[in-house]
């Protein structure tokens, strides 16, 4: 293996690299004004066709880094599958495919199509009969189809692992072994992922061929996070530390993470029950209960989100601002995955975490691993509490409508800003999510009754749909 030091020196500019003029003039006017050190590391390797082992947590940017080196590759005139990247969750996936199609939207014509598990098999068997360039999808039910042979990979030149180390801690190693034996062997093989135990070192020699490490040293990662450490006496103290902490740092999301799905509905419900607006994600929601968390949490109408570690994988939101660790995790990596979600590109993230005595061995370790002396610091004090508690600024409102009933964004837009009976301004519309049979559409608080009024009277369609406020 070979580390890829010598771009260490190199410009940060987009345009020192070897890209076509459309996809560099569309990386200005997303705004993305310089290379993120992960894409300054891999772009050059990946562009020259090599492996590629990367550092990519959540946050640097490495999506883009995959994206545009796929998106150089693609010979879109050929309509086959060319590229396809392999993602842990639907979450992640959605996100990955989204930010491809953000990169080539000044390039006609690339299909990019998801495949991932919870949705229903046939309707992929058919967007699969129509082709595609790029698929991006979960292990699981990509592995379904390459067995079925309603998925043929014979063209592929390219494959990304993202997220490698999550994959393997979620069992699917087999699977990916399965796909990978029906890929081309001289294909272009990409792995990212944000820690890098022994099992990944022995994937990446049977799958890739002599691979370039592009590795970002902590000094050069400018998603800087400020961690800080609360130490308590027990339990109880743990819960009035984490109430004192959420109204100590106001923000618009934060989310707090437990070891376990009883300590998250527990914790949920006590803060519930002090008036936040907050919202439990842990494994036994049923599929549909944990999307519509999620969005309702992305499209910030909650302000609060507290999670185990296996049900926000994939929870990718642009402006988290504070994590919140309720214990320690169980190990480090856990840990620096965990506060990874907040400091996204570019940007400042915050990490406070509480501990025990017991858990004094965790920080210890913590120390280790982040080359630091952990000092835990005082709490704020109880005047804190004296103010009315963290609530979102918008609302949720569900229609019972959805791409079924040919409902688009446009739509529901144009039925909320519609003139009439009071106007809602359209910076009172926040995010529009359309799934299948339902739609969501996040309000200003201010505008929330004149907003299921307008709904629920206006057509859309050529005809009325039900709609309701989903309360916290
Ligand atoms: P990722 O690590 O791929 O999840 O990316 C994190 C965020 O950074 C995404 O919202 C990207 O759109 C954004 N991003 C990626 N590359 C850049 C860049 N060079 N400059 C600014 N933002 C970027």
């Amino acid at each position: 293996m070979h580390s890829s030091t010598d771009t260490q020196n190199t410009s940060l500019d987009f345009s020192s690299l070897n890209l076509p003029v459309e996809l560099l003039e569309n990386l200005s006017s997303l705004g993305y004004e310089q290379m993120t050190p992960i894409q300054a590391q891999s772009l050059p390797p990946m562009l020259a066709g090599k492996d590629v082992i990367a550092q990519g947590k959540t946050g640097s940017g490495k999506t883009a880094a995959f994206g545009l080196a796929m998106l150089e590759k693609l010979q879109v005139k050929r309509f086959r599958i060319q590229s396809m990247v392999l993602c842990p969750t639907r979450e992640l996936a959605d996100q990955v495919a989204k930010e491809i199609r953000k990169l080539a939207r000044t390039i006609h014509n690339i299909k990019v199509l998801t495949l991932c598990g919870g949705t229903p098999f046939g309707p992929q068997i058919g967007s699969l009969e129509h082709g595609a360039h790029i698929i991006v999808g979960t292990p699981g039910r990509i592995e379904e189809h390459v067995i079925k042979g309603t998925l043929k990979l014979e063209h592929l030149n390219l494959l990304v692992l993202d997220e490698a180390d999550r994959m393997l801690e979620m069992g699917f190693e087999a699977a990916l072994d399965n796909i990978i034996e029906r890929t081309p062997v001289d294909r272009q093989t990409l792995l990212f992922s944000a820690t890098f135990p022994k099992q990944i070192k022995v994937i990446s020699e049977s799958i890739m061929t002599d691979p370039i490490v592009a590795k970002v040293s902590a000094s050069e990662d400018k998603t800087s996070i400020n961690q800080h450490f609360f130490h308590v006496a027990d339990d109880n103290e743990r819960f009035e530390a984490t109430r004192l902490l959420l109204m100590a740092n106001p923000v618009e999301s934060t989310v707090i993470f437990c070891n376990t799905k009883k300590e998250t509905q527990a914790v949920c419900q006590g803060l519930h029950n002090d008036g936040f607006s907050v919202l439990a994600l842990h494994g036994d929601l049923e599929q549909r209960d944990r999307d519509q968390t999620l969005l309702r949490f992305a499209n910030k109408s909650v302000a609060v989100l507290v999670a185990t570690d296996v049900a926000a994988r994939g929870l990718d939101i642009d402006s988290l601002d504070v994590v919140i660790n309720y214990h320690i995790a169980h190990d480090s990596e856990v840990h620096i995955h965990r506060i990874g979600r907040t400091g996204r590109a570019g940007s400042t993230g915050k990490a406070l975490s509480i501990f025990s005595d017991k858990e004094s061995y965790k920080v210890g370790l913590l120390e280790d691993e982040l080359e630091q002396t952990i000092k835990a610091e005082l709490l704020p004090t109880s005047e804190v509490l004296a103010k009315p508690r963290l609530q979102a600024k918008m609302s949720t409102i569900q229609i019972d409508g959805g791409k079924k009933q040919k409902v688009r964004p446009g739509d529901i837009l144009g039925a909320l800003t519609a003139k009439g009976t009071g106007d809602i301004n359209g910076a009172d519309v926040g995010k529009i999510n359309v799934l299948d049979i339902k739609a969501y559409v996040a309000v200003n608080k201010k505008v929330l009754k004149l907003a299921l009024k307008k709904l629920s009277t206006g057509k859309m369609k050529g005809r009325t749909f039900k709609v309701r406020h989903l309360t916290v």
